[in-house]
């Protein structure tokens, strides 16, 4: 795989490996090597000093073989069609590899939230969901938070859903606020998700969670929480970094100190009782657990090589490079893909539209143990295909659950004519 892939080319990779090792024709990897429907839209918005701009936006659904498409929304200037093609097509996998009656999709629009007042986001955010409605619903396609939009920004788009409508409809989009509709324990879901993974993982190469050492690269919304989950399972956390700099602690770090810190301070440097260390020492750092819970690409080629934990646990999406990757396998780290280390979120979110849809709400205990029980089951299912088929690393071991689940309901609703079935050896559980 040549260095300049982008996103897209580089999902494209991935599924066209996982579908020969399945021993599935090109058939599959046609269907699935591009979207179903992808939606252009152009958005224009009274902006606060009364002029109209115009935002371009995108919908795009990659594969419903399985059920709806799910994914995100997310507003940031860099956003473009082929990025949306390529997260709308990492849910399709991410939703199938923890058995989710769910296919995937993703949004966006190019524009910087950060230079506009809540009320043109508001306003943005009422324009595009009417502007996509015609091809969204419940049963057809839900929407979620990604980067740069909130609960908040889910609630506007609720409400001017169900107004088009012309009734409420909270089972349009998930990760809302609790009050209309939204989920106990979403705000936490990916990061107890990945939590469970690494547990089991630990689990599966004997490796004791007491005493066990982490260090977590990005001490945000996934990455403290993670920290915290992983304390409380008794792993000691040793350093953590952030955009603006490190803290280690080789006695261990108190993580729920250290995101007060954070947020008092707005960067986890100069904690107290830690000395500074920068990204590159945190990544090749003597640790037993390495969470990656910041942005794409961090782990490449050069840092790879000199990688000593046992377990990445990849909380944030696409940290690891593909050159990376097969050094890290050449080097027996346990590596967890994104696709099931982060599952969690679109898991909870799943639950918050089966009680929209039941008009039911569940307390927190219960829908943490359903996430456990989707986690742990998702993990033994990757982790039996990945010991079950030589040369197999646990990225393309995720892809080839997923693949299974996605395949045999494509082949089921006859879309790939006389393709015969996965062959039993590489079966998960498809009865
Ligand atoms: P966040 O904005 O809350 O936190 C990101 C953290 O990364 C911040 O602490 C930031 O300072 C740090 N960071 C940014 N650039 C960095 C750099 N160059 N070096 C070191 N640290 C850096 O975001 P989040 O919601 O925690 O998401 C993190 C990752 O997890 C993303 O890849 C996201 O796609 C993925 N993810 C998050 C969720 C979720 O529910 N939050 C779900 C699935 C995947």
């Amino acid at each position: 795989m040549s260095k300049e892939l982008n996103s897209y080319q580089i999902a494209q990779e991935q599924i066209k490996e996982a579908v020969k090792k399945l021993g599935l024709s090109s058939t599959v990897f046609d269907i699935l090597k591009q979207p179903e429907r992808e939606l252009t839209v152009a958005v224009p918005v009274e902006m606060d000093n009364g002029d109209i701009r115009v935002f371009t936006g995108y919908r795009v659904q990659h594969n419903s073989a399985l059920g709806p498409t799910k994914g995100g929304i997310r507003f940031h200037p860099d956003v473009t069609l082929d990025e949306v093609r390529a997260l709308a097509l990492w849910m399709t996998f991410k939703s199938a590899v923890v058995g989710l009656p769910y296919g995937g999709g993703k949004g966006g629009v190019a524009c910087n939230p950060k230079e506009m007042s809540p009320r043109e986001i508001q306003r943005l955010s009422r324009e595009y969901i009417r502007a996509i409605a015609p091809i969204i619903g419940p049963e057809k396609d839900i929407p979620a938070p990604d980067v740069y939009t909130n609960p908040q920004v889910m609630s506007w788009m609720m409400d001017e859903y169900s107004k088009y409508k012309g009734y409420n409809d909270f089972g349009i989009i998930t990760g809302k606020p609790v009050i209309v509709g939204g989920s106990l324990g979403r705000n936490e879901a990916t990061a107890r998700g990945c939590s469970f993974v690494i547990r089991e993982a630990a689990k599966a190469i004997g490796l004791d969670m007491k005493g066990a050492t982490v260090a977590v690269q990005g001490y945000g919304n996934a990455g403290s929480i993670v920290a915290r989950l992983l304390h409380e399972m008794g792993c000691q956390i040793i350093a953590a970094v952030d955009s603006t700099g490190g803290a280690y602690n080789p006695q261990g770090l108190d993580p729920v100190k250290l995101a007060e810190y954070k947020k008092e301070n707005g960067t986890v440097k100069g904690y107290p009782g830690s000395k500074e260390i920068s990204n590159e020492e945190l990544l090749t750092m003597k640790c037993d657990i390495l969470i990656p819970a910041a942005l794409e690409n961090q782990i490449t080629e050069d840092i790879a090589k000199d990688v000593q934990a046992k377990i990445i646990g990849e909380a944030a999406n696409g940290p690891t490079t593909p050159g990376a990757d097969r050094i890290l396998t050449e080097k027996g780290v346990l590596v967890l893909p994104d696709i099931l280390a982060n599952a969690g979120g679109v898991t909870v979110s799943y639950f918050e539209w089966v009680q929209n849809n039941m008009g039911y709400y569940w307390s927190e205990e219960e829908v943490n143990s359903k996430l456990e029980v989707k986690m742990v089951n998702a993990f033994n299912e990757v982790y039996k295909m990945f010991k079950n088929n030589k040369g197999v690393d646990m990225r393309t071991a995720a892809y080839m659950v997923s693949i299974s689940y996605v395949s045999e309901a494509m082949r089921v609703r006859g879309w790939l004519g006389q393709e015969p079935a996965v062959a039993k050896s590489r079966q998960v559980n498809l009865a």
